[in-house]
């Protein structure tokens, strides 16, 4: 029997999450999520995780609370650890209680991790502390979406409390809230403040009062937030002053290689779109890689090409047992300061690093040392070619670890992002980036780019977004992602 994990996946911000949870979804076997959740937590699951998507993209709905019981069910009883992550705390309108009571009548285990409730956080992130010694001694969160219809809150009750009133679920809601806290006696000029899509790069809030917030137009998903303590956000916003916050900035990269850049504009407040083209793909040689492995002995020099080759290889290396010790005996060469940064995680500083990293600046590099009776490894993605002399190429072992394909997972969330809201800037960080995109949105969106502003990583880049018809907005002149993450400081 499996074990399903209710876990709190925080507001919004994907960051926002603990520790635990992490850990959890890092070792998930079977991933449960619906629409609250971001889409950064789905890229920390191990490749062969199986994600089950339970919401509906393009609406509110979510598949019957019964049809997710019975998946979370069917799942664990399979023998597989599943983790069930829910938007903000399981427990605080999320139905993780009805979740949890299923599963245990069903004899299957349960743990359950909290998270940082929208209730409190997305306050946080709008300015607003949720309690304050001057103006709030208590808060009360409620639903504003009851079965029965909001009738049955005692607006009375609530009228008289002298705390922060949280109202979740409440788009639809505000006339009722409005009226029923005004006739109980609440002052009309309550402070009141609309946070929407809370922690995330396109939060919004609107500041109103009580009688006024009729009038505003609302839309989901949205924290409805009463009191005093709402004022304070003109001293506290700290999230909406960060320099590139309200951007939309696209990142079109490998997925396995955007994290850092990602990472950067989201910290400086922007709204990035990952936009993955090219995505890794294992190829069957792997097998010919483990053979030569058991005889390493008969080479001399072992090259690494690439992150994916160092990364594949020491999956390889440890499905045989084996680790770095089992290279002590050959030269290793390294192309590529990232490649080489990655082989030092594991413990190895390459011998040779070629000025030119490229497969010919390996060559130039090698030719004084090689002798005729030297033979290399050379593992590398499939599609990364050489043109060597026919001395040379006797002595060279082959081997295709992988390939890179055209990546369409996020074909449908950039269309949307280029219908509906102004793309501010699109990076492009290579040639192979700005090809694979272009053909990811295809000919008959192909004019919506026009509406972004291109931002390019040196030269080559621009020359292959020209080639395609795009205008460049600016060019980094040193092909690092600092120099990105700086331009579009400045361009803002
Ligand atoms: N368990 C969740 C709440 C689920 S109910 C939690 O603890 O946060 C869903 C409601 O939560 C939404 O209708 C909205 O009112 C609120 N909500 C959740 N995330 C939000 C966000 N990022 N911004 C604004 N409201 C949010």
């Amino acid at each position: 029997m499996g074990k399903v994990y209710l876990i709190g996946a925080g507001p919004g911000d994907y960051k926002l999450m603990t520790l635990k949870g992490l850990e959890h979804i890092r070792d998930a076997e079977v991933l449960v999520y619906d629409r609250l959740v971001s889409p950064r937590h789905l890229k920390e699951v191990p490749v062969d995780c199986e994600l089950v998507y339970v919401g509906k993209a393009s609406s509110n709905h979510t598949l019957p609370q019964e049809e997710i019981n019975e998946i979370l069910v069917k799942w664990a009883k399979m023998g597989k650890k599943v983790v069930r992550l829910k938007g903000g705390d399981p427990y605080v309108f999320g139905r993780g209680g009805e979740e949890g009571e299923f599963l245990v009548s069903h004899g299957i285990e349960v743990e359950v991790i909290p998270g940082i409730t929208s209730a409190i956080g997305g306050l946080t992130f709008a300015g607003i502390p949720i309690t304050h010694r001057r103006y709030a001694s208590s808060f009360h969160v409620i639903s504003a979406h009851l079965k029965n219809g909001l009738r049955e809150l005692d607006w009375h009750s609530l009228a008289k409390l002298n705390g922060t009133l949280v109202f979740l679920m409440g788009a639809r809601s505000l006339n009722e809230i409005s009226s029923g806290l005004i006739k109980a006696k609440k002052p009309k000029a309550t402070p009141v403040a609309l946070i929407y899509s809370a922690t995330m790069p396109r939060q919004h809030v609107d500041i109103t009062t009580l009688a006024e917030m009729v009038r505003m137009e609302v839309k989901s998903p949205v924290l409805i937030v009463i009191g005093d303590v709402v004022n304070l956000r003109d001293k506290l916003s700290f999230f909406e002053n960060k320099p590139l916050f309200g951007k939309n900035i696209v990142v079109t990269r490998a997925r396995a290689q955007s994290t850092p850049l990602v990472d950067r504009l989201a910290d400086l407040g922007a709204n990035v779109i990952e936009v993955p083209t090219i995505k890794v793909v294992p190829l069957p040689d792997q097998q010919i890689l483990k053979a030569e492995l058991m005889q390493l002995a008969n080479y001399q020099y072992l090259i690494f090409t690439s992150v994916n080759t160092v990364k594949i290889f020491f999956k390889v290396l440890a499905e045989l047992g084996k680790d770095s010790r089992s290279l002590a005996p050959v030269k290793i060469v390294v192309i590529g300061k990232q490649t080489g940064k990655c082989l030092e995680e594991y413990g190895i500083k390459a011998d040779f690093m070629p000025k030119l990293a490229t497969l010919e600046g390996m060559v130039e590099t090698l030719k004084s040392v090689l002798k005729s009776t030297d033979r290399i490894l050379l593992p590398k993605a499939k599609m990364a070619r050489m043109v060597l002399t026919d001395m040379l190429a006797g002595l060279f072992t082959e081997i295709n670890l992988y390939e890179t394909r055209i990546d369409t997972s996020s074909k449908n969330e950039i269309l949307e992002s280029l219908n509906n809201e102004t793309i501010d800037y699109i990076t492009f960080s290579s040639s192979s980036t700005v090809h694979n995109f272009v053909r990811l949105i295809g000919d008959e969106h192909f004019d919506k780019l026009h509406q972004a502003k291109l931002i390019s990583l040196g030269p080559i880049t621009s020359q292959a977004i020209k080639e395609v018809g795009l205008g460049v907005y600016k060019e980094t002149k040193e092909p690092f992602i600092d120099a990105m993450v700086e331009l579009l400081k400045e361009s803002k």
